[in-house]
């Protein structure tokens, strides 16, 4: 195969994988733990609680664990987020399984915050009718849940973690997995791990995008690898933005809870103003896409935006909200004397790589569970809280599939651990950020044909040379998003066409397509040949 060097580490010669997990956040780890004490390797681009937009999860995990609450309610908030293009039976799945994953968390040492009965404490969220939020440590659900896990898979003798690797390409024969090669950060090499099944957990794709909330792991790496072997990806036009970023020139942004907005805080601009009262009746508390549209109109007028919590919450701020006052004071604002500049944020990516309930993508072999797959349970836009949620229920599922499926392990490698990884610098940062700031400006918050159209021309003429293949990865996860937001001519949940404001109740499904269907549609988009290549470069 072209580009492998070698078998990394070289003592698994002795044999082929059993399961190769690529990705070492909450999907990657729990999928890991329910198939002990099969053996598997799990590949993960950064050390495991680095990198991962897991750990940076400040909620929680939605499951209708309270009294009065239920399952068919978890549900019904469900589909009435996704904006009509949910799949129910996926989505009933998971919020029916939710009580149980809840009991392997705990069981993996994770200590959920509880009230003075002992009972869960469990917090309300934008969305949900009922308190359905299990919290941890606060506002640092993400941090504690992955600390736990992160010591029971190093304590897990059937586990190996090898860091600091970077999965890049799948290998097929037949349409049937048969291993993956990844980069090694620290030597610059090649390795190829021959594996009977794969499980891609690599997270979602907002590091696409120049304003994120994810780390720069995220970037869509996943989506790109099942594409280029022929997987079917699914919805990819639907990524959510976060409407309340800060703006502190961090890359990730840090979050903005909504609850700040919630406790009363307001948007101003820089002249005190408030611009959200007309836009819709519930104004800051509006649901997030249409407070995201608001800012992103009123930052492209010229206006600088602020969260204004002096009168609403004042002197109480670092107690309500620690983390965020955290950010705040490394970056020299007070929030109970100052207002937070913020922005939206690519925050969570409800397209991905099509899977079906148990977690099978349309390549025999590759299983894909997290925000890189897409099993449809989300719809249109993410019910708060429920990524966490679909990360455990579809990990464990896949882990029953394998375990069904190979009811026999093949021990390829006795135990021995892949070393910490560096994180390397990268010499093409220029074309990342230029992808980074095409993607925010045209296949943002707001799209239209015209900008979807410049966006997969600079793709175009960052395709020109031989990319690595990282940056090919990052092209083709581009190129998917921008042509499947291209295809939907209308507006729907967290994808807003701005030449297509309505919704179409004939377009109420979801999206599919193939890496070979977005090629012959680029080649031959009319007005994309018109458009001088040179003006995108
Ligand atoms: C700031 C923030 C707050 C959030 N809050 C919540 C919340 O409260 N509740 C909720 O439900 N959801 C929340 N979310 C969303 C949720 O955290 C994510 O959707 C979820 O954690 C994704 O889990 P994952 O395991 O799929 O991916 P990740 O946790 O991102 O893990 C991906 C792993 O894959 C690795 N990786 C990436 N590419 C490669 C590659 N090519 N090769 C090898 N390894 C690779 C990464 O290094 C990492 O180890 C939040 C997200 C953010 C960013």
């Amino acid at each position: 195969m072209l580009e492998t060097d070698s078998q990394f580490p070289p003592q698994s010669l002795s044999g082929i994988d059993d399961v190769v997990i690529v990705g070492g956040g909450l999907a990657g780890l729990f999928c890991a733990l329910r198939l002990a004490p099969r053996p598997v390797t799990v590949l993960a681009a950064a050390p495991i609680g680095q990198g991962a937009s897991s750990a940076r999860a400040q909620a929680g995990i939605a499951a209708a664990l309270a009294a009065g609450d239920s399952p068919d309610s978890h549900l019904e908030d469900t589909i009435a987020a996704g904006a009509g293009i949910v799949e129910e039976r996926v989505a009933e799945l998971m919020v029916r399984e939710a009580h149980r994953r809840i009991d392997d968390l705990l069981s993996y040492g994770v200590s959920f915050d509880r009230n003075g009965s002992g009972n869960f404490r469990m917090a309300l969220e934008a969305g949900h009718s009922h308190p359905r939020i299990v919290r941890v440590g606060g506002d640092r659900a993400g941090a504690e849940i992955m600390k736990a896990l992160i010591a029971t898979v190093r304590e897990t003798p059937s586990i190996r973690v090898v860091e600091g690797v970077v999965g890049e390409t799948l290998h097929t024969e037949d349409n049937h997995l048969t291993g993956v090669t990844a980069l090694n950060r620290d030597d610059g090499k090649r390795y190829l791990f021959p594996a009977r099944a794969i499980v891609l957990a690599v997270g979602g794709s907002g590091h696409l995008f120049a304003n994120t909330t994810n780390p720069p792991q995220a970037e869509g790496s996943g989506i790109a690898m099942a594409a280029r072997a022929g997987a079917v990806i699914a919805d990819a036009e639907f990524v959510q933005f976060h409407p309340t970023a800060l703006a502190v020139g961090r890359d990730p942004a840090p979050l903005a809870t909504e609850a700040i907005r919630g406790a009363g805080a307001t948007l101003i601009d820089e002249n005190g103003e408030r611009f959200l009262e007309g836009v819709h009746p519930l104004a800051e508390l509006a649901p997030r896409d249409v407070v995201s549209q608001a800012i992103h109109r009123h930052i492209t007028a010229g206006h600088e935006v602020f969260l204004d919590a002096r009168a609403a919450i004042g002197d109480g701020f670092a107690e309500q909200f620690p983390t965020v006052a955290g950010y705040c004071r490394e970056a020299g604002i007070d929030p109970a004397r100052e207002p937070m500049p913020v922005a939206p944020a690519a925050h969570y990516h409800m397209g991905g790589i099509l899977v079906d309930a148990n977690g099978r993508s349309t390549i025999d072999g590759l299983w894909a569970c997290g925000e890189c797959a897409s099993t449809g349970a989300h719809g249109a836009n993410r019910l708060a809280s429920n990524s966490l949620l679909e990360a455990v229920v579809f990990a464990a599922r896949i882990a029953e599939d394998i375990h069904g499926l190979l009811p026999h392990p093949q021990a390829g490698w006795t135990g021995e651990r892949g070393s910490d990884g560096r994180a390397s610098s990268t010499d093409e940062s220029a074309q990342i950020a230029r992808l980074r700031r095409t993607m925010m400006d045209d296949v943002g918050v707001v799209r239209n044909r015209e900008g979807l159209l410049r966006a997969l021309d600079v793709v175009a003429a960052l395709e020109v040379g031989g990319p690595s293949l990282q940056m090919a990865n990052r092209l083709i996860t581009a190129k998917l998003i921008t042509m499947a937001a291209l295809r939907r001519e209308e507006s729907r949940g967290a994808h807003y066409r701005s030449d297509h404001p309505s919704l179409d109740a004939a377009l109420a499904r979801r999206s599919y397509l193939t890496l070979a269907e977005a090629e012959e549609e680029v080649a031959g988009l009319t007005g994309y040949a018109d458009t001088p290549r040179a003006a995108a470069g």
